[in-house]
């Protein structure tokens, strides 16, 4: 629709610029809201499916939006691709998440967290300065390299030789990579050769649905398969895993009977704060 505005030009009120409006809005609001700290870390922890014990944590990204509230990383993770406002945002969870875990680790002793992961966007790897922005968290934080995890997802892996360079200089320097939203590309498999993957992680869509009974043998059974096929892969290749997405105990036996002993969801544990972790760990602390 047009509308006459008031020199004589004619605005467009809901016609194609809008979206590309709305970006430059987000755009510039992000570099605000980065400025002005709104942006925090939540954990996600990482457990045992036969003691539910936390082995790990995942760090997600939050934004406290001070009209909106809490606004979650899908509304605005493209947007900072885009506008490349990832780059600054990505060293800022990057840099929290190694100095909490240092302090976990500091707190509740070296067998209390095995690792922290956090998620890392293809822009990121291809900034030349990341892999030394990496070693600088680590130094500052103290964290050693190999509690590090880093999640990266197929379509950021296959962006080319500096990415490629990045993360075999990553993988070197003993950090360990983890393959997320694992078997939901085009090139899952091949990857797995051109890649030094350290964690496969078993996205949430085959877990979805894995508890219900078709009625055809377990072997047969089409919903298990891939998770099957994933876990064969993992134990062959020595890599570990983690499967996504875990939402009720029904699944815990599903994927325990096929062999993942590692999982992440809203069955075993929510997001949460760095303080709520802490509780978790005092009340795992062995007596
Ligand atoms: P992801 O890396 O696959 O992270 C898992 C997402 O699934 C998280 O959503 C988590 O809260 C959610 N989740 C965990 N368990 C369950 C469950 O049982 N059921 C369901 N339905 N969902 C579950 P969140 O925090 O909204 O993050 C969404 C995505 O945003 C992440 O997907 C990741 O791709 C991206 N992201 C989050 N934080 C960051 C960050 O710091 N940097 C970058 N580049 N991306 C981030
Ligand atoms: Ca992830
Ligand atoms: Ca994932
Ligand atoms: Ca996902």
């Amino acid at each position: 629709a047009k509308q006459q505005g008031k020199a004589g030009f004619v605005r467009y009120v809901d016609g194609m610029r809008e979206p590309v409006l709305a970006h430059m809005r987000l755009g510039g609001e992000l570099r605000r809201a980065l400025e002005n700290d709104e942006f925090r870390v939540v954990y996600q922890p990482i457990m045992r499916l036969d003691d539910y014990r936390l082995i790990g944590v995942e760090a997600l990204v939050r934004w406290d939006h001070p009209a909106r509230g809490v606004v979650g990383p899908a509304e605005f993770i493209p947007a900072a691709e885009r506008t490349g406002l990832i780059v600054p945002l990505g060293r800022f969870v990057l840099r929290e998440t190694c100095r909490q875990a240092a302090a976990w680790l500091a707190e509740f002793g070296p067998d209390a967290l095995r690792e922290a992961g956090l998620n890392v966007s293809a822009r990121q790897l291809h900034d030349p300065d990341f892999v030394a922005e990496v070693t600088s968290a680590l130094t500052d934080s103290g964290l050693p390299c190999e509690r590090l995890v880093l999640e990266v997802t197929e379509s950021a892996v296959l962006r080319g030789q500096q990415v490629s360079r990045a993360l075999y200089e990553l993988d070197r320097m003993g950090i360990r990579l983890a393959l997320d939203d694992f078997g939901t590309g085009e090139s899952s498999l091949s990857l797995l050769r051109a890649f030094p993957a350290a964690i496969i992680k078993l996205d949430k869509s085959f877990v979805d649905g894995i508890e219900i009974d078709d009625g055809r043998p377990a072997a047969a059974d089409a919903r298990q398969a891939v998770a099957r096929a994933v876990i064969q892969l993992a134990d062959a290749l020595g890599l570990d895993t983690v499967a996504e997405g875990v939402e009720c105990p029904e699944q815990v036996t599903v994927l325990r009977e096929l062999g993942y002993t590692v999982g992440q969801g809203y069955h075993l544990a929510q997001p949460m704060t760095a303080a709520d972790v802490s509780t978790l760990l005092a009340r795992q602390q062995p007596a």
